[in-house]
């Protein structure tokens, strides 16, 4: 059968992807070699970006019902923690809520959306040419073998995908590993959250669903064990006793796993007809809960830049933005966990306890501790403008959530995120100028949502903006400033460079 695009790997990427990608009306299937979601739950949490995206799309209610929000994340398990609540946003906290959770969300929205969805499917091979992708997989019903414009590999970090296009995926193996345990501690009368670092090793207790916590420790005396070593209880209450000097009552271990600091990212994030995206592209310690959420940054990167190629809309230079704007933010992000890896797991000895009550009193400093949330929390992305585009401060940051009122009352204080659940652009003017109208007709993009509005709250540095043409992902393209002597001409030249293929110009 023949797709505009194949996805390996129904994992949260995946997922979002592919529900992204069918949203523009893309023909989309994911191939997922499980019968179903994983109850064994790796990440448990999504940071406030990741919550401002699905905001967009209408699904942070949904992760609401499951998950709970924290105010608060961590650096390196320091005991002063992040505080999310500065950043301005009412996406201001982290949700906790299992891996296995969103995936079912983002499943269930792909499927509302039609995406074909071949469980117990697993891809064996794929090629590619200039024409398009084969792909060869075996499913419930034997071999099969299907066809596409694009794919892409969502498939972790062992990916297939990556491997058969060639891509190296350059970084170091692993140096230490770190224990995880989903247990009864029978000990606890309450569900407790704490953390410890000590000469013993370093240990955190977070509260589950079902009566249960998640023990995560590096113990110096077992961070040589290699992955592929399976955990054992005893293992683990002998960790606790030394660490926190009980065991806290440990039974009933519901999942017990061990996992590594290997750090490597893609050499390249594209081959051909072949995209990477989430574990698949990348891989590091998981420390301050990152890796899922940035997979999920980079769907949302992605599947608007493929529908625009697909449907040919896309100026060409779009599509490879997506290694341009991402890889760096990769690159960063490997950096700061291998920063949180030194001072969680490297030495523990008085003079790393002192290093990290140093840094622990910093982040009282308000402007430090903001600076990491908004690292950890994403906030802190500006994606470069396009070469052509007339300098703005607001070029690439992400919009926030500005409160709309227009003239015909469709919008009443509404917020703007609401403006992007169909996932198209979003043309926003503020100038009360009728012209706006022609000149988007004039440029003959069928992808744009026209808003004139007004803002109901004064925003930081929107005072002057006369139009802003926000990306599908909540990313400003380019804004024109109300100084502007021609603003007309700049906004027709600037829609026609983003959103409109040069053969039709
Ligand atoms: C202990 C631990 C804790 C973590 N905690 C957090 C956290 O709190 N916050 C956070 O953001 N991140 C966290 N992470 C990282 C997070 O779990 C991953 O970054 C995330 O799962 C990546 O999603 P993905 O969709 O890219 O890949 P995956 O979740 O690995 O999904 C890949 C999918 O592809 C499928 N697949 C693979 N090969 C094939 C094939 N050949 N054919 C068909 N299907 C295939 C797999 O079955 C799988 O379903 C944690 C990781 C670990 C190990």
């Amino acid at each position: 059968m023949n797709y505009e695009v194949i996805i390996v790997g129904g994992g949260p990427v995946g997922m979002l992807l592919a529900a992204e990608l069918a949203l523009a009306e893309v023909n989309v299937c994911v191939l997922e070699r499980l019968k179903e979601t994983t109850p064994y739950s790796r990440a448990l949490t999504l940071h406030p970006r990741s919550l401002e995206i699905l905001d967009m799309r209408g699904l942070k209610p949904k992760l609401l019902e499951t998950g709970k929000p924290i105010s608060t994340g961590h650096f390196a398990a320091l005991d002063t923690r992040l505080n999310f609540s500065k950043l301005d946003s009412s996406s201001n906290y982290t949700v906790f809520i299992p891996q296995h959770d969103t995936e079912k969300v983002l499943e269930d929205w792909a499927r509302e959306l039609g995406v074909g969805i071949h469980r117990e499917t697993e891809v064996k091979s794929i090629s590619q040419d200039e024409h398009g992708v084969e792909v060869t997989a075996v499913g419930p019903e034997g071999k099969l073998v299907l066809t596409a414009d694009y794919l892409v590999g969502a498939d972790g970090a062992g990916s297939i995908v990556r491997k058969h296009a060639g891509i190296p995926f350059v970084g170091t193996s692993e140096t230490i590993t770190a224990i995880l345990g989903d247990v009864v501690l029978t000990e606890l009368s309450e569900p407790s959250i704490f953390s410890q670092f000590n000469e013993q090793g370093q240990i955190m207790v977070v509260p589950l669903k079902n009566g249960l916590h998640r023990i995560v420790a590096i113990d110096p005396e077992r961070v040589h064990v290699p992955k592929s070593e399976p955990v054992t209880l005893e293992e683990l209450r002998s960790a606790m006793v030394r660490m926190l000097g009980s065991d806290l009552g440990i039974s009933d271990p519901y999942w017990l796993s061990r996992y590594g600091n290997a750090t490597r990212q893609a050499e390249r994030y594209r081959d051909g007809r072949i995209f990477l995206a989430g574990d698949a592209a990348h891989i590091h310690f998981p420390a301050g809960g990152q890796g899922l959420n940035v997979g999920l940054q980079e769907a949302m990167n992605l599947g608007w830049k493929l529908a625009a190629e697909l449907k040919g809309r896309a100026p060409e230079w779009l599509l490879n933005s997506y290694q341009s704007e991402r890889f760096p933010i990769n690159t960063a992000l490997l950096r700061n966990t291998e920063v949180q890896t030194f001072l969680m797991g490297s030495a523990f000895t008085s003079d790393m306890i002192n290093v990290r009550c140093m840094l622990s009193d910093l982040l009282l400093v308000p402007e430090a501790n903001y600076k990491l949330a908004s690292q950890i929390s994403a906030f802190n992305i500006q994606y470069a403008s396009a070469a052509d585009d007339l300098p703005h401060e607001l070029n690439g940051r992400r919009l926030p959530e500005l409160k709309l009122s227009s003239a015909d009352g469709a919008l009443r204080n509404t917020n703007a995120y609401e403006l992007f659940r169909t996932g198209s652009y979003v043309l926003l003017h503020f100038a009360e100028d009728d012209r706006i109208r022609d000149v988007v007709e004039a440029a003959g993009a069928k992808c744009i949502c026209l808003v004139c509005a007004s803002l109901e709250l004064e925003a930081p540095d929107w005072s002057d903006v006369h139009t802003v043409l926000v990306r599908p992902d909540g990313y400003v393209a380019w804004a024109v400033s109300r100084s502007e002597s021609n603003p007309m001409n700049v906004i027709a030249t600037g829609i026609s460079r983003w959103c409109i293929h040069p053969s039709i110009r």
